[in-house]
């Protein structure tokens, strides 16, 4: 459908803004971490962009699960599993396909998912930091305030940026950056900053 075929679209554009982004990534993990993330992340959507591009006649749930399967092998250490084990998980959410509706199921079980796999709360200086009020944003813009999907979607990247600027005064208290206790303070999470790269590049293909 056309649907799947913007989501193909979608992968390739988060694939190419990864690859861009990778010094910036693996810097922030330098920090912080192990300095992987950025080379994880390249490396697994990259993967994920030429294996969906060679779906025959997708639909949107098999783009995403595809996808989710593909970041899932290729990626190793924490980030591997939270993004794509969540994704194949939440793709459950699209059978029906891409509606405002199913849109939403989908960041809701993707962000619980996320939650359940890694333990992590608002505040622990991690990718739910940014994922968090991204996805409470877009749900109430949807559901409550009935906007458009598309000028909910813009409103959830801006809570993503603020919940990315939150990680940089906070202590991490899960993954690699917990080992550093206090000394992680003042440096900002690279997962909360890829999810904000990938929903950037999400609105900019929808757009
Ligand atoms: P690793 O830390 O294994 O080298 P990456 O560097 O690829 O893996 O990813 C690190 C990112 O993963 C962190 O910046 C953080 O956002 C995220 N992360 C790590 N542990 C968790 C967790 N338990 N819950 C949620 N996110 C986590
Ligand atoms: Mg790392
Ligand atoms: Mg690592």
């Amino acid at each position: 459908s056309g649907d799947a075929a913007a989501v193909v679209a979608a992968v390739e554009a988060v694939a190419d803004r990864i690859q861009a982004e990778r010094e910036h990534l693996t810097d922030l993990d330098s920090a912080i971490g192990d300095a992987d993330h950025g080379g994880n992340m390249a490396r697994g959507w990259a993967e994920a962009a030429d294996t969906v591009a060679e779906l025959d006649d997708p639909d949107v749930q098999t783009v995403v699960k595809t996808a989710g399967k593909t970041v899932l092998s290729e990626v190793g250490g924490a980030s591997g599993p939270l993004y794509g084990g969540s994704l194949v998980f939440a793709s459950q959410e699209l059978e029906g396909g891409l509606t405002p509706e199913t849109a939403v199921a989908f960041a809701e079980t993707y962000l619980e998912k996320v939650q359940d796999r890694g333990d992590a709360s608002v505040g622990d200086q991690t990718m739910v930091d940014a994922l968090t009020p991204a996805v409470h944003t877009f749900k109430k813009s949807v559901e409550t305030d009935d906007l458009p999907v598309l000028e909910a979607f813009a409103k959830a990247v801006a809570a993503a940026e603020i919940g990315v600027q939150f990680t940089v005064p906070i202590r991490a208290s899960k993954g690699r950056a917990s080992y550093l206790g206090w000394r992680s303070v003042g440096h900002q999470d690279p997962g909360a900053t890829s999810t904000l790269y990938i929903m950037e590049e999400l609105l900019e293909t929808a757009a």
